[in-house]
């Protein structure tokens, strides 16, 4: 499938019910469908009924933050692929940086996860992106080639089609510090061509890889103008309908 531009808003764990429904009804009303997707990442309360919400519209899309690999059992607080199924989950987002952090998630278990979310057919959005003193050392892009080989590579090429990536580096998720659009390009080439080189140009070319990392309305037409950048995931600015609507629209808008 050829790539699609996509804003994809992480909600992490932020609004309460009411609050979230409300959110999930204004992005309805002010977001005008394009070819574009957007996706809905919220917390599991709302998956459901934000399902309902969003039920019909060929442009939106909704999204877990996370998943169980196993298909059920004792797994006190977790939450598995067919729970997520039975509410309209189509994506699930894996890896981000603060499940590696917090909840020590390994490439090696996200592997797994990769593979459980695929066995259901939904769609991984898979995070990588490296820590400042990673940056500054000047390894970033072993490093996050390390995250992709390792949690992704070993898949077949048709599997592989259907894994969306966002690269997120870790000291621009929710400082107000962006990725310039070149850091940005640079970064998405890179993964581009890690593709092209496990898989083919083809496969690469398919691959819809996502900027993350304090995407704001006054940031995404640069961002998202850059030829390897195919949206964004997005944290707080997610969290407004007036802004992620603003981001969202952000597509085409550039000159570049
Ligand atoms: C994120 O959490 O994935 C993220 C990019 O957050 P923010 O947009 O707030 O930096």
């Amino acid at each position: 499938m050829p790539r699609k531009n996509i804003a994809a808003g992480n909600w992490k764990m932020n609004k309460n019910y009411e609050e979230g429904l409300v959110l999930a009804r204004n992005l309805l009303v002010k977001s005008s469908a394009s070819d574009a997707l957007m996706i809905l990442a919220t917390p599991f309360i709302h998956l459901k009924e934000v399902g309902e919400i969003i039920k019909g519209q060929p442009h939106l899309r909704l999204a877990a933050q996370n998943c169980h690999p196993e298909k059920s059992g004792a797994y006190t607080g977790e939450i598995s692929l067919d729970m997520l199924k039975s509410v309209g989950v189509t994506h699930v987002i894996l890896g981000h940086s603060e499940r590696r952090e917090y909840f020590h998630e390994s490439n090696e278990l996200l592997a797994q996860k990769v593979n459980a979310v695929l066995e259901n057919g939904l769609t991984p959005i898979f995070c990588c992106g490296e820590r400042l003193d990673i940056r500054e050392a000047g390894t970033h892009v072993s490093y996050v080639a390390d995250q992709i080989k390792e949690s992704l590579f070993h898949l077949s090429a048709e599997d592989f089609g259907k894994i969306i990536i966002a690269y997120e580096p870790i000291w621009a998720i929710g400082t107000g510090v962006t990725a310039s659009p070149e850091q940005a390009q640079a970064m998405h080439r890179e993964i581009r061509q890690m593709i092209a080189g496990k898989y083919n140009a083809t496969v690469a070319d398919n691959c819809s890889i996502l900027y993350g990392g304090s995407v704001k309305p006054g940031n995404a037409v640069e961002l998202f103008g850059q030829p390897d950048v195919d949206g964004g995931l997005v944290g707080g600015a997610s969290l407004k309908a007036e802004d992620f609507c603003a981001i969202y629209d952000a597509f085409g808008k550039s000159e570049s």
